[in-house]
């Protein structure tokens, strides 16, 4: 008979090691359910024209699952160096929209073919193009960041290789977080993430930031990008977004509305549909749900619940 002699405190190592590989199994795996939902047709080109683009969605349908349809016919446009600001309460598809139009998934009501509708930046779909083309030219701050287990310099240069250390410095000064990345006790080199220093919303979010002002691509989304903020950071890095967000396409979803004031068009969602649009004046002249949304806000001292984060992007 064979006997098996293993120290108790290896299995212990054993254990963990397992336990954490299977972490990271998972991880992928949900990673590769993601790509999974896109693939690049053969010979797809990159996407071009990136100088001043705009972006159309088209009557666009969307289901993550077939027997639930999330997104009903929405049509919008961002006019190249705009902003169009994204309202409504939780759950009604705002992050859908930033998902499509970043590729995470494709148009569309998985098994009825004949409806999707399609999505263009700069007149070409995006299902046409690579999808690599479509995410270097689009700066996502999402709801919930997903930070790499890496350093804090390797999270912010991440999206533009090769920038430097005083690039990745500005970009965090300018997103109010270098003052925090020096009290780290390896400061820029300190390790993030699940293995590393764990962070705060707020600061995740900050990094975020950083990263898309550091990309600062011509296309920019940001998906209730001052959430986890406090009031007083909140109000800082919404004038850096505000200046980021100058003269590039930019879709705006927005948990206070005192932040879309100015947008060219703001659409107020409800249940996967478009129920409103229009500029914060004629919106507010119309007395429709936005401006009964603004007199609600004007009284709470303009704070809404901050929404649940029902799935984070990384
Ligand atoms: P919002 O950003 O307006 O709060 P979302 O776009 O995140 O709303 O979600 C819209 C709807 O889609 C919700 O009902 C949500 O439960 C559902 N949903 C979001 N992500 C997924 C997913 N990965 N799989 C299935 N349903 C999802
Ligand atoms: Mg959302």
């Amino acid at each position: 008979m064979i006997q098996l002699y293993i120290p108790l405190n290896f299995l212990g190592v054993l254990y963990r090691e397992i336990k954490q590989s299977l972490t990271d199994l998972d991880k992928m795996f949900v990673l590769m359910e993601r790509e999974r939902e896109v693939a690049d047709k053969a010979g797809a080109p990159a996407l071009a024209g990136l100088e001043r683009p705009t972006v159309r969605f088209e009557h666009v349908h969307f289901a993550y699952e077939p027997s639930r349809p999330i997104l009903h016919d929405v049509s919008f446009e961002i006019p190249a160096g705009k902003t169009v600001a994204v309202v409504g309460p939780s759950g009604s598809g705002k992050s859908t929209l930033a998902r499509l139009l970043y590729r995470f998934y494709d148009v569309g009501i998985p098994g009825s073919p004949s409806v999707a509708g399609g999505i263009t930046i700069a007149g070409q779909d995006i299902r046409e193009v690579t999808q690599a083309s479509v995410r270097r030219a689009i700066g996502i701050v999402p709801q919930d960041t997903v930070l790499f287990n890496d350093t804090v310099e390797y999270n912010i240069a991440y999206g533009r290789a090769g920038a430097s250390r005083a690039e990745v410095e500005a970009a965090a000064r300018a997103a109010h977080i270098h003052d925090f990345i020096r009290s780290t006790p390896k400061g820029y080199d300190t390790m993030v993430g699940e293995r590393g220093l764990k962070l705060s919303g707020g600061e995740k979010q900050r990094v975020a930031i950083a990263r898309t002002l550091l990309k600062d691509p011509p296309i920019l989304i940001f998906d209730e990008a001052t959430s986890a903020l406090d009031s007083a950071n909140e109000r800082a890095i919404q004038a850096e977004l505000e200046s980021a967000a100058r003269n590039k396409t930019t879709l705006v979803i927005a948990h206070r509305l005192s932040t879309v004031v100015h947008a060219h068009e703001i659409l107020v969602m409800e249940a996967g549909r478009i129920i409103e649009r229009g500029t914060h004046e004629a919106l507010l002249a119309s007395g429709g749900r936005y401006a009964r949304m603004w007199a609600l806000q004007q009284r709470r001292g303009d704070k809404i619940e901050p929404q649940a984060a029902i799935q984070s992007l990384p």
